[in-house]
């Protein structure tokens, strides 16, 4: 990989207790762009996952007597030099992944908000005194690490997801390990080189990268010695590693897939409406845990909707995320995008109209058009499942009951969205949207200070904000008793 200003961040070996592992076997990193290879990368497996949950382990005693002032400090470290960095870390992320630049870029800004958030965040880890109920006993109630974390992350953001569970951990005096997505582990990596360059000791934060999914997921799950594991990636991985840990009865967080409706009632700003569904239906290519998945338009404003979004999704520039000016890259794989293409064929086959695009884009194999659907209904597969891609189906209805009713029909629970202007009727909907996040006149909603997360089968705990180190703290009761005279 050229043009990047520190060719240091380009890391090729997974990192476990503060050193850079080796092997034989290597795993191809390829651009989505055309497929080309960027960098081989070691490829660990179960023995190097174990190390690292060893090297963990044994971090641990270090790492969680640390101050939550000396932990803020390494990890503000960590954070700077993430924002110094920038622009390199921007660059292999489109690379591995696909998306535009300035999207890279907002990324690493994103993730890197998590740290610095969770380094202000983890000094306030209060506990509490309880009224006790006889004079001789007080109760009191303090708050500790829960231990070794283990993480899987998935390939659409490859360093916020990985950023937005370690900045916790960490801050919260948990050591960690991450198994990053095969697709994208360099990002995961150049996270690493960062992590020591700010000083954060051996072992509290390692990355193995491999492409034996199965074995370092049972390992990850299963292991004794780790006593929470936090994954974000689809839901049925998801059950599958529930299930697995719970045969060491593990703490569990999961953020897993979402369907989100999008609502425009008629009392809605349509312009900000447009501009709302654009934002968050595009960004990365339609393949965010949150993108809009389905748009309902109210029938008195469904021909004024669809004809402005319309105008504004063939606006889009496709093309190769480091030129200058493109909004959207190919997507991850010539699979995803042939996924994407199966369900908009059923889709029309089922009565849907195409208002735009509909078809793999020219630019490579690894794109789709930018696309909108018109006459879909909430029964077609493209309603019913997570498109992961840059296709709009629109949905018309008449009423608010009926487009709540609609909305929560799935078995999802992630992020919804609706355009109003209506008080009533905010508070309303917003209250009957079976759902975790809610973007009322707004279509990008997370950011570090704001608890992420689902309900349903869109998974459980939260990421972000004051909620956040919830999940990586046990709540420990004590009982002082004999204090009466
Ligand atoms: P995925 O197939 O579930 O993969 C996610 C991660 O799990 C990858 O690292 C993958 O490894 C690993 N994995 C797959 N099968 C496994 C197994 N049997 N045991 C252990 N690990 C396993 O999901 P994806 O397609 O990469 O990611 C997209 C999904 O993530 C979407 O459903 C999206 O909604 C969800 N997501 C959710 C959030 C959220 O916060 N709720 C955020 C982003 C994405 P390999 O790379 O080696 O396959």
């Amino acid at each position: 990989m050229q043009n990047l200003n520190d060719a240091q961040l380009l890391k090729t070996h997974s990192y476990i207790n503060g050193q850079w592992h080796q092997s034989e076997a290597q795993i191809d990193v390829t651009n989505p762009v055309n497929d080309a290879v960027v960098a081989s990368v070691s490829n660990a497996g179960i023995k190097e996952t174990e190390l690292a949950v060893q090297a963990a382990k044994a971090a641990m005693p270090m790492w969680s007597a640390k101050s939550a002032n000396e932990r803020a400090g390494l990890l503000r470290t960590w954070f700077n030099l993430m924002m110094q960095n920038q622009d390199d870390l921007g660059r292999i992320l489109t690379v591995e992944q696909g998306k535009p630049l300035a999207e890279a870029k907002g990324e690493i800004g994103y993730g890197a908000a998590f740290i610095e958030w969770f380094a202000e965040e983890g000094k306030r880890v209060y506990g509490d005194t309880i009224p006790a109920p006889s004079g001789d006993k007080r109760i009191v109630v303090i708050k500790q690490p829960v231990g070794v974390v283990a993480a899987i992350t998935p390939w659409n953001f490859p360093n916020a997801m990985i950023a937005r569970k370690a900045a916790a951990a960490l801050a919260a005096g948990c050591t960690f390990v991450v198994r990053p997505a095969t697709q994208t582990p360099l990002s995961a990596l150049a996270m690493a080189e960062l992590a020591e360059r700010a000083g954060i000791p051996a072992g509290v934060f390692n990355v193995v990268v491999g492409d034996d999914a199965r074995g370092m997921g049972r390992v990850l799950t299963e292991h004794k010695d780790v006593a929470k594991f936090t994954f974000t990636g689809s839901t049925p991985v998801g059950k599958a590693l529930i299930s697995q840990s719970a045969s060491t009865v593990k703490k569990v967080s999961m953020e897993l897939g979402g369907n989100a409706p999008f609502i425009v009632f008629d009392d809605a700003d349509i312009d900000a409406a447009v501009a709302g569904a654009m934002v968050s239906k595009y960004r990365n290519a339609g393949q965010t845990c949150v993108c809009t998945n389905r748009i309902f338009v109210q029938r008195g404003v469904l021909e004024k909707f669809t004809e402005k979004y319309v105008a504004e999704v063939a606006a889009l520039n496709v093309g190769d995320g480091l030129n200058d000016g493109v909004q959207i890259g190919p997507m991850i794989s010539a699979g995803a995008a042939q996924d994407v293409d199966k369900l908009v064929a059923d889709s029309i086959s089922q009565g849907a109209q195409v208002a735009l695009g509909g078809k793999r884009g020219e630019q490579g194999a690894n794109y789709y058009q930018p696309t909108v659907l018109t006459n879909v209904t909430n029964d077609m597969a493209i309603a019913c499942n997570e498109i992961f891609g840059p296709v709009s189906p629109i949905i018309a209805f008449d009423d608010e009951d009926e487009v709540i009713a609609l909305a929560n029909d799935t078995e999802y629970g992630l992020a919804a969205y609706f355009y109003s202007r209506d008080i009533g009727r905010i508070w309303r909907v917003a209250e009957g949207l079976e759902y975790g996040m809610v973007g009322i006149n707004e279509g990008l909603i997370s950011n570090a200070a704001a608890p992420f997360g689902g309900v349903k089968q869109s998974g459980n705990g939260r990421e972000g904000s004051k909620y956040g180190l919830d999940d990586y703290l046990e709540i420990k009761y004590l009982c002082m008793g004999g204090l009466g005279k």
